[in-house]
């Protein structure tokens, strides 16, 4: 696999789709705050025990999607930054061309596994 016009057209293709979806899912867990900042919604059952019971469960489970989806959506938008700065596809860290099959599979990738690993 190379890295070519071809192959950052389809990386940005794959990243626009993903950057769709995970809008979409932040739109069903929480409530967008700023650009690029989400709030969990908190959703009002009622006042019995069970009922705010249901709440937190509810809230927590947005709230560590809300993390993880406002996560990924960071990296995918730098990813999509880095294409229209023609510098997509270089490890953040030790600025060599990062893998192209690693792009393939993750292609928010914004380090190598060199440096990944090293940051684990
Ligand atoms: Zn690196």
């Amino acid at each position: 696999m190379k890295m070519n016009a071809k192959f950052i057209k389809e990386r940005k293709a794959n990243l626009e789709v993903r950057r769709e979806e995970l809008k979409k899912e932040l739109d069903s867990s929480t409530d967008q705050v700023a650009e690029n900042d989400y709030d969990a919604k908190f959703i009002d059952l009622g006042d019995k025990e069970d009922e705010n019971a249901a709440e937190v469960a509810m809230f927590e489970k947005n709230l560590s999607m809300e993390k993880t989806l406002e996560i990924s959506l960071f990296n995918v938008n730098k990813a999509l930054k880095k294409i229209d700065e023609g510098n997509y596809g270089i490890c953040e860290k030790c600025e060599r061309p990062i893998n192209p099959e690693r792009l393939n599979a993750f292609p928010s990738a914004t380090a190598c596994m060199k440096c990944k690993e090293k940051s684990l």
